[in-house]
C-alpha cells in the first residue's frame, strides 16, 4: 500500500526526545486557504526549513534552503505555496501511524477507490480520509470518512 503521491508530507506523532534529536518544533496554525485551525506547522531548527500542511484540504507552504553562506548562515531559500484538490489521511490499523498528504484532481478519485479498499480489508483505519476542495465555493467534502474537524476548544488566544 502507498499513498505517495505528488508532495505530501508524512505526519506522525513523535516522542519528546524524537523531537529533541530532531530539533524541530511543531505546532498548530491557521489554514491560509480553508481556515481550518488546527493546520500543522512545522519548523526544523537545525536547517531552518519549515513547512505548512492542512489536514483538511491540502494546502501547503513549503520552505527550503537552496544556499548558505561560508559561515552556515541561510543565503537563499525558496518557498513554495501548494493548492492540491484535496487531502488524505491514511491511517494504518496496526501501528495508528497516518500520513497525511495532498491530492491533485488527477490523483483524488484513485486515492479515495483504494482507500475504500483498504479500510474494508481492514489494512486502514475507518478513520482514514479524503478530501475534496471546491475552488469555486471554498467547501470542503469527504469523498472517505469525515472531513476532520477541529479537536480543541477554542482558547481565545489566537490571532
Ligand atoms: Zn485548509
Amino acid at each position: 500500500m502507498n499513498f505517495h503521491t505528488g508532495h505530501q508530507v508524512t505526519k506522525r506523532r513523535i516522542s519528546t526526545m524524537e523531537a529533541l534529536t530532531m530539533s524541530a518544533v511543531a505546532t498548530d496554525t491557521i489554514c491560509e486557504r480553508c481556515g481550518f485551525r488546527e493546520s500543522t506547522y512545522e519548523f526544523n531548527c537545525r536547517s531552518r526549513e519549515w513547512w505548512v500542511l492542512c489536514p483538511r484540504c491540502g494546502y501547503s507552504e513549503d520552505c527550503k534552503q537552496v544556499s548558505r553562506l561560508s559561515n552556515g548562515r541561510v543565503e537563499e531559500s525558496v518557498l513554495t505555496y501548494i493548492y492540491p484538490a484535496g487531502a488524505y489521511s491514511a491511517v494504518w490499523a496496526d501501528s495508528g501511524v497516518a500520513e497525511v498528504g495532498g491530492l491533485s484532481e488527477t490523483q483524488i478519485e484513485k486515492a479515495a477507490a483504494r482507500m475504500r479498499a483498504d479500510i474494508a480489508s481492514g489494512k486502514l483505519s475507518p478513520e482514514s480520509y479524503v478530501t475534496r476542495y471546491c475552488y469555486d465555493s471554498g467547501e470542503v467534502t469527504a469523498l472517505v470518512g469525515q472531513v476532520p474537524t477541529v479537536s480543541q476548544p477554542d482558547d481565545g488566544h489566537e490571532n
